[in-house]
């Protein structure tokens, strides 16, 4: 066919609507321009990190403290609920405005952009958009304005194989009983209410898990101690034991044996947060090694006039920004693909950046009394939170065999 023919057939082709719509899931391209409103967060949360989490960071860390404050003042400035609507106390915000809320936060504190992020991505939304008006009234409302919410999916026996949970779900008139142990659940020593995923019956494998809503207070939950963990230590996480819990009906998000997939969907969310969390870290980490490279001196010129030194920073910085470019696409288009690819990609690139960092900064780089080994610390967990490397890797690697027609 002459060029100008395949142009004309093209251009029919690209007409038509329908042709359109099978395309659109095959294009290559993305672009971002963040509106005045994302703008507009991303500034007013790198004021708060710099005002008043970077300066608390090292301590909290190293004295293991729960932010109380800093949430405190992120409540009152509505990012505690940055999705809700303005009616109910939020701010009605979208996924990528919350993901570069997070990115900034964690680049002042980690352990608090982690606090925010689990809030926000795992309880807050899930409440929001999978909940009844009644437990919006009782689960919702008061989490936009100062409790903590948390999420309680892992146990000692199941964290990536989530279908093999042995939380028990047992109905007793207009009640559910539950029974069981959950682990790692961050905030819960905090919180007030918790998200439990349990099974009616854990023959039915994934088919069984079914989400309910738990007042923290209810008879029969039991808090473990707090994790003692190498980084994020300011936040906490801790085992939940329910002993006989006895939980209205109203309270199950949606319906028995629907609980895997609201699970499987919220991690979605969740990741890109700690996408976010873990290019915040990153950023963190070249921000200290530029500082340092620019005032320390060897063979008598600043480090930023070695090659070698240069060659770190600089691929420290293109690191950063593929993580950064890679959480933005999976936070403005939605897939359990682009989420696991923007959590595995931002995870390894934390760890390396924060290693060029300790790296830079030679012997102060191993010192607790610098900033450089908690990156390095804090980055860690972002490769393990939220489903595993291996797991995401494996995720995107099936839905990459599929769109091929290769499974
Ligand atoms: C600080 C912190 C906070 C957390 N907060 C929460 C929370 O709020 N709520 C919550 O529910 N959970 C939470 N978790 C739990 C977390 O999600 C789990 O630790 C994580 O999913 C991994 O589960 P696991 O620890 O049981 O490891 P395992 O599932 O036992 O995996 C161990 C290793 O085995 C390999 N592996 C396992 N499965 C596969 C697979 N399918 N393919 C390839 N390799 C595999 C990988 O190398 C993996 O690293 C938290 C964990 C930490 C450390």
């Amino acid at each position: 066919m002459a060029a100008g023919a395949l142009l004309k057939s093209s251009h029919f082709i690209l007409q038509s609507a329908n042709t359109l719509r099978q395309l659109a899931p095959l294009c290559r391209s993305f672009s971002v321009q963040l509106s005045e409103q994302q703008c507009y967060i991303q500034e007013l949360c790198r004021n708060f990190a710099e005002t008043h989490l970077k300066p608390k960071a090292s301590k909290l860390d190293k004295d293991g403290l729960f932010p109380t404050e800093e949430i405190k003042k992120l409540t009152e400035l509505g990012l505690m609920g940055a999705t809700v609507s303005k009616d109910l106390g939020g701010l009605q915000l979208d996924y990528l405005s919350l993901a570069i809320a997070v990115e900034e936060l964690s680049r002042g504190c980690a352990s608090t952009g982690m606090i925010a992020s689990i809030h926000n991505f795992l309880y807050v939304n899930l409440v929001n958009e999978r909940g009844t008006e009644e437990q919006k009234e009782l689960f919702l409302k008061d989490y936009v304005t100062g409790k903590l919410g948390c999420f309680a999916l892992s146990e000692p026996g199941a964290g990536s194989d989530v279908a093999s949970i042995s939380t028990i779900a047992r109905e007793d008139g207009d009640y559910w009983v539950l029974n069981g142990t959950k682990s790692w659940v961050t905030s819960c020593i905090e919180a007030w209410g918790t998200i439990v995923f349990a099974t009616i019956d854990p023959e039915l494998k994934h088919k069984g898990i079914t989400c309910f809503l738990v007042p923290l207070d209810a008879e029969g939950v039991f808090r473990g101690r707090k994790q003692p963990i190498m980084g994020i230590r300011a936040a906490t996480a801790c085992d939940l034991n329910l002993q006989n819990v006895r939980i209205p009906r109203s309270y199950t998000v949606g319906a028995p044996g629907e609980g895997f997939r609201t699970a499987m969907a919220q991690l979605d969310q969740a990741r890109i947060g700690i996408a976010a969390h873990a290019t915040g870290i990153a950023q963190s980490a070249l921000d200290t090694a530029i500082d340092y490279a620019k005032q320390r001196v060897a063979f008598g010129k600043p480090l930023t006039k070695l090659p070698s030194v240069i060659d770190r920073l600089t691929e420290m910085s293109v690191l950063v920004e593929t993580s950064r470019l890679l959480t933005y696409r999976a936070a403005t288009e939605l897939s359990t693909k682009n989420s696991a690819m923007a959590k595995y990609v931002a995870g390894r690139n934390a760890l390396t950046v924060a290693d060029h960092c300790v790296q830079i900064m030679g012997g102060k780089g191993l010192s607790t009394e610098y900033d450089a080994e908690r990156h390095f610390r804090d980055s860690r967990g972002t490769q393990i939170y939220g489903g595993v490397t291996d797991v995401q890797k494996r995720l995107i690697g099936h839905f990459l065999l599929k769109e091929n027609d290769a499974l």
